[in-house]
């Protein structure tokens, strides 16, 4: 019977298949690479070819250079490449603008590398999309039952309370500049919010590139611009480091908030000097994972990266084969 170990092996570069003679989300250039999503940690720029969403290719680009690798080859969700007599798809994984779970078919077996994943509503990228499967390669950033993220519209209404509570301060948010950036935006907006937001400079790029790939942002400018004012009652979304940094000093009594699955650790909002703690996170909760490995009930699942214990001590508990890869090199973007 073939195995997952004869399909895929972890190494130094990151997951192998051997067969197919590729690198998942390798994290040292190597001639051909299968990138499951933009995050830094997982998309490097140096590979000979690599193959991506469209969206995820774009993504390297505006970060690396159009040069960030000698070949750049496009798929579509739900199209299969074969590669040595590997069938590679790519699906949604729901966690970035182009994220994707690569599913490998090969001699009867399915292995799906899903990469980061959250299983809830994300207006700004396509819904993770649940494949049957032998093997489930999967993160365990918040493999622990204390992360359990609350929904995301309370979230946003606690800081749209703040807002309103102190119109003299100006509240930056900070927040990842792939993904959390924009889910903010969005998230802003459809709690109707419907003000001008004001930007950092570090996140006007990628907001240009979501908005060109169809998701509206509302109203944003440049948090740049001086005002008498000093942005007093506004949001201003910025990198998380900048909200730190003498870069906030510009603003009326700047009210810090961050917006991270990290700030359900009250000790991780205190050592960042977050006033309002925001749990947004673009990975899956404890919930998320555990009822993910229920619903594919895979033979085994492997976890890359992350909380691992607690996650093996449910599997062996709720009959499910669970090992830690334990990779090295990821989990850099909520991994601080
Ligand atoms: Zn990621
Ligand atoms: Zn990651």
């Amino acid at each position: 019977m073939t195995k997952g170990s004869d399909l895929l092996r972890p190494a130094p570069s990151g997951l192998c298949c051997l067969p197919g003679d590729f690198t998942i989300d390798p994290v040292r250039p190597m001639p051909y690479a299968v990138i499951t999503h933009g995050h830094g940690d997982h998309a490097r720029p140096g590979h000979g070819a690599v193959l991506a969403t469209r969206e995820t290719l774009a993504i390297m680009a505006a970060r690396y250079g159009e040069d960030f690798a000698a070949a750049a080859q496009p798929v579509r969700y739900g199209e299969t490449i074969s590669r040595n007599g590997v069938e590679i798809t790519l699906v949604p994984a729901g966690h970035v603008l182009g994220s994707a779970q690569i599913v490998l078919r090969w001699k009867g077996l399915t292995a799906i590398v899903s990469g980061d994943y959250k299983r809830r509503r994300d207006p700004t990228c396509a819904p993770f999309e649940p494949v049957p499967c032998d093997v489930f390669v999967s993160e365990a950033t918040f493999g622990l039952p204390v992360f359990r993220h609350p929904h995301d519209g309370g979230e946003i209404a606690r800081l749209l309370q703040s807002v309103a509570q102190f119109p003299e301060r100006a509240h930056l948010v900070g927040a990842y500049a792939l993904g959390k950036a924009q889910r903010i935006l969005c998230l802003l907006r459809e709690a109707g919010y419907d003000r001008t937001v004001f930007v950092h400079g570090a996140l006007a790029t990628l907001n240009a590139l979501y908005q060109a790939h169809g998701v509206a942002l509302g109203p944003l400018a440049p948090a740049t611009t001086e005002t008498g004012d000093r942005f007093a009652g506004a949001i201003v979304l910025a990198p998380p480091d900048a909200i730190a940094d003498r870069w906030s000093r510009r603003f009326a009594d700047p009210l810090p908030v961050f917006a991270s699955g990290w700030m359900r650790v009250r000790a991780r909002a205190r050592q960042r000097h977050v006033e309002l703690p925001l749990v947004i996170s673009d990975h899956a909760d404890w919930n998320e994972l555990t009822e993910t490995f229920l619903e594919l009930h895979p033979e085994e699942v492997w976890l890359t990266h992350g909380e691992e214990e607690a996650l093996l001590r449910w599997a062996s508990l709720n009959g499910v084969t669970a090992r830690a890869l334990s990779l090295v090199g990821y989990g850099e973007e909520e991994g601080e």
